[in-house]
């Protein structure tokens, strides 16, 4: 039986597609992004133990070599992942898919539908096929928040359960794209075209940030390539913020407003009907 390893559950998120939804993070990324906002997510735990004692509460022991955490007894404080060295969480779960469709249906009444980020969700497919294809029985919508790198073209038994997709297109440039994430944007730009060729693709997203990336030549470019393939999907430009990223391995600061409102009109003029501004 196929698992998910999750990093956690949120029961209700306005930000993570339309609607009230829950969004669901996985574990595991095939990026390293510079301004990575949940580095925790990265990386497989690998048992060290070296956060155990950064738990003030009590909710983490380590039982036959294995990192152990007590839900119950965890006050949420985050110490231990500001302890541990290889962006992980002693805090992850492996899931069934039974046990994550009980989860959803106690807010079930609640939301439209689940989005399933990370991580990169995608590199669960297998489990997130099985999930998805759970879910729709429900009446939900599924989503996905993805950095794009895994392609989706071949991926049919997934594509068939899958919503829509919201993708990451951080760098226009290839060698820009390999700076920022470690890996290059050729699948990417590949499954943006794709999605959008079969009305998956909900929404492109660029993070701007001053100093380090060439953000008008990427919205510029990037906008194009919306409008070329459909004007009406939806892009956002999200301003970068400082807070809770990886603030050693990159040197910017948040955009200005003046800024945000001219990347604004660089996309309207290039054709887009829906754009946000973050
Ligand atoms: S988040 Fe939970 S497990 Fe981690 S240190 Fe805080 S109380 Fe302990
Ligand atoms: S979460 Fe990090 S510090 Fe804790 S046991 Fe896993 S790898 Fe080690």
């Amino acid at each position: 039986m196929v698992k998910g390893l999750i990093n956690k559950i949120i029961p209700f998120s306005f930000v993570d597609g339309p609607g009230n939804r829950m969004a669901i993070f996985l574990q595991g990324c095939n990026f390293n992004c510079l301004y990575c906002h949940n580095p925790e997510t990265i990386n497989p735990c690998n048992n060290c133990g070296l956060c155990v004692n950064a738990c003030h509460y009590n909710a983490l022991s380590i039982e036959n070599g294995a990192v152990v955490w007590n839900k119950n007894a965890c006050q949420q404080c985050d110490e231990c992942i500001k302890a541990c060295n290889r962006n992980s969480s002693p805090k992850v779960t492996s899931m069934t898919v039974e046990e994550v469709v009980n989860e959803i249906k106690k807010v079930k009444s609640f939301i439209s539908g689940i989005t399933v980020s990370g991580g990169e969700c995608t590199l669960q497919s297998e489990f997130l096929t099985e999930l998805f294809r759970e879910v729709k029985k429900l009446g939900l919508t599924t989503f996905v928040d993805t950095n794009g790198y895994i392609l989706l073209e071949d991926k049919k038994d997934f594509l068939g359960v899958m919503d829509k997709a919201m993708v990451d297109m951080k760098s226009f440039d290839r060698e820009e794209h390999k700076m920022l994430t470690g890996k290059d944007n050729e699948t990417v730009l590949k499954n943006i075209r794709y999605l959008a060729s079969i009305d998956k693709l909900y929404e492109v997203r660029t993070v701007i940030v001053p100093e380090v990336l060439e953000n008008y030549y990427n919205v510029d470019n990037i906008s194009r390539l919306i409008a070329e393939l459909n004007p009406k999907i939806r892009y956002k430009i999200i301003k970068y913020r400082p807070l809770g990223v990886r603030t050693n391995l990159i040197q910017s600061y948040t955009p200005s407003d003046q800024m945000m409102k001219e990347l604004y009109c660089i996309a309207k003029g290039n054709g887009l009907e829906d754009i946000v501004l973050l």
